[in-house]
């Protein structure tokens, strides 16, 4: 996600306005690799099938959804968990949005959101089930019989969803409905056992496993879709149009509708980069820097492992906000009269295609792995694109000066860049530690490596943990490997972090 404060971009816009237009011709060559998916990852991924139709009249989902899930770990399980994220929306007083955002989040007032559950099955048989946890928002599916190591399960969920007139992920505004985090996701069980984690108010608090999804979507059919994975048939009818939407390799499923996107698509190195802007404001702007982004990254991290890529406007006060295959870039920044803060949100947010979509990390526990990476990754696209000097100059301007303002106002606070969510008090804070220090962490650990092992260690930490979840080790582990110097003590100093 990103969530800047716009005044900096717009300070950086008027000094790169000036040397952006020299400094446009760049060209890069991608190595063509063909990527095959692990078979191992094949078999074991969580399985989606949803059925979904979406009822304009009362804003809210009719949907079933059928979980294959398998035991990965060692232990022998008694219960499968679930996220049951729309239920964070339930009451204004805990809806997770900080109390000075709730205006913007809500401008015509708080606007109730909720799932509810109606049916649980195991294997076709009434299962036992409970909602508990912060406002309901986790379901427990206790199992008829323990379910070992290997052991695979299917779960059935009826449930329906109300989405509220919200301009957070969840919900609808005057343009776009946003169908993000609405269905029974399954929780992640590593090392530390099931991952509950509820529904923080700063940062993106999600964490799960690259999973397969096979949806079958009904909307009328004045709306235009955006979508997580590919639309592998339509089906017209006089009101409705159904669409089945597969995507596999992915962490979550999101759609987009609305009546008003105006869709524009490119192809960056065999893949389909699609544009949706309201009314085609800005839509051919948005579509270049999202084709720059898959070139610029492809060929600094290892390609693009899927077919498309769907650049959204959205009801959306925050900025930007990744989903697997589908950014969601808030609809004001297409408004501006400035390119910048447009460009620098995009190519974020494409960035966390690579660092929290392939290569996974538990975002409530450990966000600086994906936001300092994507961060630093969005300075990596300025100095690919624009050259050196314009990196520097996002680099002093937006995150050191991001950083050290902070630091000017909150003397004696710690600023240790591996923390959880639960330990920060304000985005404020979040943003200028993990996003900032976090960028400068990286930064610093370039210099040290090296140009070329840095690279190195980049492309490596993609290849060896796509599809995967990592943790602080390994990324550790993999840029040490890289590295001609010891980074222990440069782990230590920016992150608190001492290797076993
Ligand atoms: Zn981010």
């Amino acid at each position: 996600m990103i969530k800047r404060k716009l005044r900096l971009l717009a300070i950086v816009m008027v000094v790169m306005t000036i040397t952006i237009g020299i400094q446009y011709g760049w060209d890069l060559h991608v190595a063509q690799q063909v990527i095959k998916y692990d078979k191992e990852i094949v078999l074991d991924k969580p399985d989606y099938k949803i059925n979904v139709e979406f009822i304009e009249e009362t804003m809210s989902l009719n949907a079933t959804q059928k979980v294959t899930y398998t035991n990965n770990s060692t232990d022998t399980l008694n219960n499968i968990y679930f996220h049951l994220y729309p239920n964070a929306f339930r009451t204004e007083d805990k809806a997770p949005f900080e109390k000075s955002e709730m205006d913007r989040a809500y401008p015509k007032g708080f606007d109730p959101g909720y799932i509810k559950i109606n049916e649980v099955k195991e294997s076709k048989k009434e299962a036992e089930y409970k909602l508990i946890g912060d406002e309901l928002t986790l379901l427990r599916v206790s199992l008829a019989s323990p379910l070992k190591p290997k052991g695979k399960v299917e779960i059935y969920i009826d449930f329906n969803v109300k989405l509220p007139y919200s301009m957070g992920r969840m919900g609808y505004g005057e343009n776009t409905v946003n169908i993000a985090n609405w269905f029974p996701i399954v929780s992640v069980y590593d090392n530390s056992g099931w991952n509950l984690d509820p529904y923080y108010p700063i940062g993106d608090p999600f964490y799960s496993d690259a999973s397969e999804f096979d949806v079958t979507a009904i909307f009328p059919k004045e709306y235009i879709l955006a979508t997580t994975g590919n639309v592998i048939r339509k089906h017209e009818r006089s009101k409705k149009n159904t669409y089945q939407v597969k995507a596999d390799n992915v962490r979550n499923f999101v759609m987009i509708i609305s009546k008003d996107f105006d869709v524009k698509v490119g192809n960056a190195d065999n893949i389909e980069v699609k544009s949706f802007s309201i009314d085609g404001i800005k839509g051919d702007l948005a579509l270049q820097y999202g084709l720059d982004s898959i070139v610029i990254f492809n060929e600094l991290f290892g390609k693009y492992p899927y077919q498309q890529i769907s650049i959204v406007a959205t009801d959306f006060f925050i900025g930007g906000m990744e989903y697997p295959n589908l950014v969601m870039i808030g609809k004001h920044l297409y408004e501006r009269e400035e390119d910048f803060p447009l460009e620098y949100v995009v190519a974020h947010e494409i960035a966390h295609q690579w660092w929290y979509g392939i290569v996974g990390n538990n975002e409530a526990k450990e966000p600086w792995l994906d936001e300092a990476l994507t961060e630093y990754s969005t300075l990596l696209y300025f100095e690919q694109k624009y050259g050196a000097h314009i990196k520097e100059q996002v680099y002093e301007k937006i995150i050191k000066n991001q950083y050290e303002n902070y630091k000017d106002l909150y003397k004696d606070t710690h600023v240790d860049i591996l923390r959880g969510l639960e330990d920060f008090k304000s985005s404020y804070e979040y943003s200028s530690i993990v996003y900032s220090r976090g960028a400068m962490f990286i930064d610093e650990l370039r210099q040290t490596m090296g140009e070329e092992n840095f690279k190195k260690g980049l492309k490596e930490y993609y290849n060896s943990f796509r599809f995967k979840n990592t943790t602080t080790a390994d990324f550790y582990k993999t840029f040490q490997k890289e590295s001609d110097v010891d980074l222990s003590q440069l782990f230590k100093q920016w992150l608190n972090y001492t290797h076993e």
